[in-house]
């Protein structure tokens, strides 16, 4: 009979599994709280159900059920964070030692990894993806590129700034490649306004594979800072014993409540195909505007565009009252904005500024 294969905290930064999590004030809404040093009034203008005064539930153990269902995930491979910046700094914290570990990042993509790795003293590998090939991850180059110092690999899908799905086969051989080795950490921020389902079904069979999730995005939470790990019960456990024991405020977990109710998530699946047809019907638009060299396929809210004159974009977006990303700074997004998606309206206007004057 072959060895189990080794848990994922076995590459996890081993003074984190062996320290003592702080030990915070006991739950137990059935008794009056004279344990926790907080004040027993409520505010006068207290808008929320439990009372600001009061430290919110660690973990809260409804919130954490009402994500496991709104995943398909059993509640013990869910940890909710103060949205999934919070996810990444604590996998890095969790996974990699200062000065010794790595990640590794498929450039051009989400900022946070490298700031976070940066920032725990860790290095940052990157292994750019194929832009010849729309983008497509480089498989061959990432595996030969994760030395045994890369704990953690991040696999943005769809890609923010990119717009693309990673496959799922991709992801697949990643883990089967890199499990006793490193986490493949796949980030699904968007992955609602995509195609295909998420990762997270791979769970039960992958136990070095970790999902991000937000509300941030198709739910319109981003203000109220929800996220969410789903990941293996071993890594849960782990990230709960360095997490805040308060991340989520008070009113934030109220409000997530509220908005998961089923009445409000049948709204988000009518927001979700709004801003799938006006992503297309954008894109079109944008295609036949002047001045106009590229407009990448998206499975996201927002749309990669390449322009001849992307300054010129950027400042008739910007007299028309609308912000977009300027992304000449990535390497090899040049001439590259990044449009969110917005009302039609916003969007009939952002056509209208790009199509004024003729060619930019
Ligand atoms: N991942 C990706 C790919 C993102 O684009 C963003 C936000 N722009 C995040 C994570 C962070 O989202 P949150 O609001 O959940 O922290």
């Amino acid at each position: 009979m072959s060895a189990p294969p080794p848990s994922p905290l076995s590459i996890a930064r081993p003074d984190i599994v062996r320290a003592d999590p702080y030990e915070h004030a006991a739950w137990d809404p059935t008794l009056e709280r004279l344990h926790a040093n907080e004040l027993p009034w409520r505010g006068e203008d207290d808008p929320s159900e439990a009372g600001l005064n009061r430290y919110p539930e660690p973990q809260p153990r409804e919130l954490v059920q009402r994500l496991a269902e709104l995943y398909g995930q059993p509640a013990g491979n869910v940890l909710v964070t103060r949205g999934s910046d919070e996810a990444i700094d604590l996998l890095t914290r969790a996974f990699c030692r200062a000065g010794t570990d790595e990640v590794l990042i498929c450039p051009p993509t989400f900022g946070m990894y490298a700031v976070a790795a940066r920032v725990q003293g860790a290095g940052v590998v990157r292994v750019p993806l194929a832009a010849a090939r729309g983008f497509e991850l480089d498989l061959p180059a990432v595996l030969e590129r994760c030395a045994p110092s890369v704990k953690l690999v991040y696999v943005c899908s769809p890609n923010n700034p990119t717009g693309n799905l990673v496959p799922e086969q991709t992801i697949l051989r990643l883990t089967a490649a890199l499990a006793g080795r490193a986490l493949v950490v796949v980030d699904e921020a968007y992955i609602e306004f995509a195609d295909v389902p998420s990762s997270a079904r791979l769970l039960a069979d992958q136990p070095w594979l970790v999902v991000l999730r937000t509300l941030s995005k198709a739910h319109g939470l981003a203000g109220a800072r929800c996220g969410t790990v789903l990941a293996h019960a071993d890594i849960i456990a782990l990230l709960r014993r360095i997490v805040e024991p308060y991340n989520m405020a008070q009113l934030s977990i109220e409000a997530v409540l509220r908005a998961l109710r089923p009445g409000n998530r049948a709204l988000t699946e009518q927001r979700v195909a709004l801003v799938r047809r006006e992503r297309e019907t954008l894109a079109a638009a944008l295609g036949a505007t002047a001045g106009v060299s590229r407009v990448w396929p998206s499975a996201t809210n927002f749309l990669l565009v390449e322009f001849e004159a992307p300054q010129v974009a950027f400042d008739r977006a910007r007299a028309a009252g609308l912000l977009v990303r300027d992304m000449r700074r990535a390497a090899g997004l040049e001439r590259a904005l990044r449009i969110t998606v917005g009302t039609p309206e916003q969007n009939r206007r952002l056509i209208g500024a790009l199509g004024a004057g003729g060619e930019p």
